[in-house]
């Protein structure tokens, strides 16, 4: 952030900027966090150190083509050689899957032990045995890749296992805490980038004789669009200082992603409204921004299981 500002960068833009966000949140939140909270110090010197410093991206591998939301069904294998495991199956939606230089897979290691039998593993890119599927042509975020790793007999060392075997699904889930406030942060940056669009556009089209921003009915939609953001703001603030101070923050993490993303979605489709035509062409920042939104309601949980997340922890405080 420094770094910008002092190369005079205008951040105004650069929050807008879905596509930047993204690539960095899987790097930091979904591929380092569970390398920093669970990898060995040999995992963390070979797999953090050169990941820190833009030179190199990971990416995370949990999705499959037959189960998003039912991560605990994973059907990708990972099977004991003793020494190292082989890997076979297939990740889907992976982001940053073109550009990186190293994944964190969740893969069975004992099938009948359900979610409890995944395991989590440093895969090295490229490697013999995986090869990527086709860049995903997608409504939005159109600057970060997709695409899938496919897994066929891929070899990997011994001590590239993630914590003990069957932990990865716990992994996975922690990790996803943690990644949904970087989420609601990218929603967040859509949204503020729409309402600044919005404003700058209404004080200056006029529309029988003053400025579109006098009438109250552009007045209400901007109360709208500035109230949803600020709360939003303060769910994920409040998400990230309890996960800065050890706390728990499950609950948290998924309100700030719920409110954030349905934020974005209304904030950039307001936009679009308030900037009329001009809201539907390419030529202003606004029609990207209602594409971008579109999938923080998507990835890293749906708006729906950030529900059950919310309300199964609400029915635990209450006793039940
Ligand atoms: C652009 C993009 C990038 C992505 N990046 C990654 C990545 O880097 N790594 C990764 O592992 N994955 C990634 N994903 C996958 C993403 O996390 C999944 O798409 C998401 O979790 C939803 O899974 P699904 O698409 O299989 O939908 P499904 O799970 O099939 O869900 C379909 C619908 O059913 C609803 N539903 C499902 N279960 C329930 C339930 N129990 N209660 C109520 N409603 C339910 C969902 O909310 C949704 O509306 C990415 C996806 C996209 C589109």
């Amino acid at each position: 952030m420094l770094q910008l500002l002092t190369k005079n960068i205008n951040i105004q833009k650069i929050r807008g900027c879905a596509s930047a966000g993204v690539i960095m949140s899987v790097n930091n939140s979904l591929y380092l966090g569970p390398i920093l909270a669970f990898g060995s110090e040999k995992q963390k010197e070979l797999f953090i150190n050169p990941f820190t410093d833009g030179s190199k991206v990971g990416c995370f591998a949990l999705s499959e083509p037959g189960n998003g939301s039912d991560a605990g069904a994973a059907s990708t294998t990972a099977r004991h050689k003793n020494p190292g495991w082989i890997l076979n199956g297939t990740k889907s939606w992976i982001t940053n899957g073109y550009e990186s230089e190293a994944t964190i897979v969740f893969a069975t290691t004992d099938k009948a032990k359900k979610h409890k039998g995944i395991s989590s593993f440093l895969v090295n890119k490229p490697i013999k045995g995986l090869s990527l599927g086709k860049k995903e042509n997608k409504l939005g975020i159109r600057g970060s890749s997709t695409c899938n790793l496919i897994f066929e007999d891929c070899e990997i060392p011994e001590e590239n296992l993630v914590g003990q075997p069957g932990l990865g699904f716990k992994i996975a889930m922690m990790t996803l805490d943690s990644g949904r406030i970087g989420i609601a942060a990218q929603a967040l940056g859509i949204a503020q980038a729409s309402l600044d669009c919005a404003v700058e556009y209404a004080s200056k089209r006029s529309a029988f004789g003053a400025p579109i921003s006098k009438l109250q009915s552009i007045q209400n939609k901007i109360a709208d669009m500035a109230l949803k953001i600020e709360s939003s703001r303060l769910l994920t603030w409040r998400a990230a200082a309890l996960k800065d101070e050890g706390n728990k923050y499950t609950k948290e993490a998924a309100m700030a992603k719920l409110s954030a993303s349905e934020t974005a979605t209304f904030v950039s489709h307001q936009c679009i409204q308030i900037l009329g035509g001009m809201g539907y062409v390419n030529d202003m920042p606004a029609e990207r921004h209602y594409r971008d939104a579109r999938i923080t309601e998507i990835y890293e949980g749906t708006s729906e299981i950030q529900r059950l997340v919310i309300s199964a922890n609400v029915l635990k405080e209450y006793g039940f």
